[in-house]
């Protein structure tokens, strides 16, 4: 029997079984979609906010600020890109002033550091870009940017090499209570587990019901973006958002840490928990909205567009509980989620501790990985000489992200492996240029094909029947 399982592998899971695979603990993540960080973490704004938007005593407004002062260290021991740029809220009128100054005041309350309302001329300072009509703003220094899939990747990872065991493609379907814990069926497979914690993302309702809690429930609010090439990264340092409604923060403009420009989310509650298509009304309120926030903005250079699902909880708080023994709700992680996730990760850790289950340190256990990213961010000599060990790296696969064939062979053998194409690009950015694949792409399906032993037109763009190759046309073995 497993002492914890996890279930879903979004950011706030892999961080949580990172945090409980450094005891000397047996630790299960299961996963239903065939790659880690599908849900939420991966589609989402991926600011790490101050900390001034959650109600004051919330779990969310705790969780945030803690989460934000931790972020940064676990970004760097997981080595994920993390920048912190500072978020700015804009206000158009005197009506937008006085919620500015709510929230500057919500945000000391919380424990926001170096909060401050600027007016037009100061704001220039901050933020040359920021649209001809904006008055002021809620200015918060500690705001900062991060890679989300990447962390719950690299946690995930990170986690494995501790011990950690990761179930792919077993949705959990039924979870049954026996003597001493929990049985939990994916279709023909079975886990049994002392202590399971539910981190199901939307579905989170669905699964605490399987033992039996119906107190709370969570829908889908989904949010649409675009994604600008990295040629306009620079149109504005820092994170612009727009005075919050009671759907949320806004549209946001953002740089992201990849060097692109991030334009969204609407906010549209939905029934199918499932639906992630963007909307050619929602991308153009998107553009809309962020013209209005920031000048020049080169709406022709969007190279991609994507949409996320908010799982927002019925209580309008975190939901972390144990409705009863052995099991764990880690439910309603809506934005501030990403931000919160570190902290998260503890205040489960810790309720754990003072329920009794015994966490002792594991020797050799780390909080440490290995940045994927390193090889683009070394010195000519420093890849000269990975060069000369593997000539792989000498060869560049994704001419847009300038992705080395060595890069994609070190991700398809790494924990947690991809195995599809879009898996190679949230590890690696070959396909997520300009030119989305458009040149890389059979490449990086020639190289998941011969590393996991299948044929070529096996390989799928994101798992299930996205299937992209029917057949060769060119060839010794073309149709
Ligand atoms: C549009 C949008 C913008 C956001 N912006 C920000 C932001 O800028 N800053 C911020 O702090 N937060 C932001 N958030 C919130 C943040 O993205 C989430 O709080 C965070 O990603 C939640 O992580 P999670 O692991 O709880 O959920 P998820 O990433 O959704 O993970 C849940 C996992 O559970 C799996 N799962 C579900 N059901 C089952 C089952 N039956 N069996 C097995 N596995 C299952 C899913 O496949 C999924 O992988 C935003 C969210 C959205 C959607």
């Amino acid at each position: 029997m497993t002492d914890v399982l996890i279930i879903g592998a979004g950011v706030v899971g892999g961080l949580l079984a990172r945090e409980l695979s450094l005891y000397e603990l047996s630790v299960a993540l299961v996963e239903k979609e065939d790659d880690v960080a599908m849900g939420a973490t991966r589609a989402n704004s991926a600011i790490v906010h101050a900390g001034f938007d959650a109600k004051e005593g919330s779990l969310k407004a705790l969780l945030n600020v803690k989460g934000s002062e931790m972020m940064e260290q676990t970004a760097k021991e997981l080595g994920v890109p993390y920048k912190r740029n500072g978020s700015i809220v804009v206000g158009f009128s005197e009506e937008d002033r006085a919620h500015l100054e709510e929230l500057l005041a919500r945000g000391v309350k919380n424990g926001v550091k170096g909060l401050a309302i600027l007016d037009r001329e100061e704001l220039l300072k901050v933020e040359p870009g920021i649209g001809d009509t904006v008055t002021c703003a809620l200015y918060a220094p500690t705001g900062a940017i991060v890679c989300p899939y990447d962390l719950a990747i690299s946690a995930i990872g990170c986690a494995m090499d501790n011990g950690a065991e990761l179930y792919v493609d077993f949705p959990v379907e039924r979870i049954e209570a026996i003597d001493g814990g929990y049985r939990v069926y994916s279709g023909e497979r079975v886990l049994e587990a002392r202590t399971v914690i539910n981190c199901a993302g939307v579905y989170a309702d669905k699964i605490a019901a399987m033992v039996g809690d119906e107190s709370f429930t969570v829908f889908a609010r989904r949010g649409e973006y675009m994604l600008l090439d990295k040629e306009c990264g620079g149109v504005c340092r820092t994170t612009v958002f727009r005075t919050p409604t009671k759907m949320g923060k806004g549209i946001l403009v953002s740089p992201t840490v990849d060097g692109n420009l991030l334009l969204g989310p609407t906010a549209e509650n939905i029934d199918d928990k499932g639906d992630t298509k963007t909307t050619p009304a929602g991308l153009a309120s998107v553009a809309r909205s962020a013209n209005e926030q920031v000048k020049g903005i080169p709406g022709g250079k969007s190279i991609t567009s994507f949409a996320g699902l908010r799982a927002v909880g019925s209580t309008g708080d975190f939901i972390i509980n144990s409705p009863r023994a052995g099991f764990y709700n880690v439910a309603g992680i809506e934005s501030p989620g990403l931000s919160a996730s570190p902290a998260i990760a503890t205040y489960v850790a810790d309720m754990l501790r003072r329920d009794g289950v015994t966490l002792t340190p594991k020797a050799g256990a780390t909080r440490v990985r290995e940045s994927m990213h390193a090889f683009r961010h070394m010195t000519v000599e420093q890849k000269n000489e990975v060069i000369r060990r593997d000539p792989s790296y000498a060869k560049i696969v994704c001419r847009c992200e300038g992705v080395t064939e060595g890069e994609i062979l070190a991700a398809i053998r790494t924990n947690p492996r991809p195995r599809d194409l879009d898996g190679v690009k949230r590890r690696t950015r070959a396909q997520m240029g300009r030119c989305q694949g458009g040149f890389c792409s059979p490449t990086v399906v020639e190289l998941l094909a011969r590393e996991m032993g299948v044929p070529f037109e096996a390989v799928t763009k994101s798992g299930g029947g996205s299937y992209i190759n029917v057949g060769r046309t060119k060839g010794a073995d073309a149709q």
